[in-house]
């Protein structure tokens, strides 16, 4: 695969944009189960104003640092959920780990989806089995650079990814909420995918889209 270039990225965010659009619904009813019904809003938002700003940037001039620092911005301006600083941290450290690369390598790309799990992971300071997004978020990276050290290419780490990010919000179900709103529900939250987990099944679907042959 040639390298990932700004352009690439801009199409990310608007894919993820455009994904998460038609996901709202199904993530607003997840989050009525056990939250407050407004996670496909929050995602919407954040998706939809991080990808209007990346898109006003010019690809001459924008490294991949500045795509994330600027979606970051973006994400966390627009939505006033708690997964607004997740993501904006996420984007934050993708933007810290290529500093000063012009394009992305797939080495690069795996360790960007590495840094956008350890900064939700840093922010919100979940653990895996905590019925959040990190139990499909951290499993997802785990798995993406255990492919990438095979030796498999970029496409194929990234479906190890999503089998991975899926099984993990399957496994939410069997949990009961430690963070977040849902963790006033105790054992009532059980039986039940956390919408979080559910949105990062779709974010990280739809980077094995676009870097699939
Ligand atoms: P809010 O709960 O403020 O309404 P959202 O509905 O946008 O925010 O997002 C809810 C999701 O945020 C949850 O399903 C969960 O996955 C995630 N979440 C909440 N708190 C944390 C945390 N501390 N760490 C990681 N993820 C979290
Ligand atoms: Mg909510």
């Amino acid at each position: 695969m040639t390298d990932i270039t700004v352009k690439d990225l801009i199409s990310l965010f608007t894919l993820i944009a455009e994904t998460t659009a038609r996901e709202k619904e199904r993530l607003c009813e997840l989050d009525g189960v056990i939250g407050d019904a407004d996670h496909g809003i929050a995602m919407e938002l954040g998706f939809s104003a991080a990808a209007k700003a990346v898109s006003e940037l010019d690809p001459a001039t924008a490294d991949p640092t500045l795509v994330f620092n600027t979606a970051a911005k973006a994400f966390l301006n627009a939505v006033g959920a708690s997964s607004g600083p997740l993501y904006a941290t996420a984007f934050m450290r993708a933007g810290a780990a290529v500093k000063g690369k012009v394009s992305l390598s797939e080495d690069d790309m795996v360790s960007v989806v590495a840094a956008l799990a350890r900064g939700i992971q840093d922010r919100g300071k979940a653990e895996i089995g905590e019925k959040t997004m990190v139990d499909a978020w951290a499993p997802a990276a785990k798995a993406c650079e255990a492919a990438r050290q095979q030796g498999l290419p970029l496409a194929a780490c990234l479906a190890e990814a999503l089998k991975a990010a899926e099984a993990g919000m399957e496994a939410t179900k069997d949990m009961i909420a430690a963070k977040g709103r849902s963790s006033r529900l105790g054992e009532r939250a059980l039986g039940h995918v956390d919408p979080g987990a559910a949105s990062a099944v779709v974010v990280i679907s739809c980077l094995h889209t676009l870097f699939s042959p």
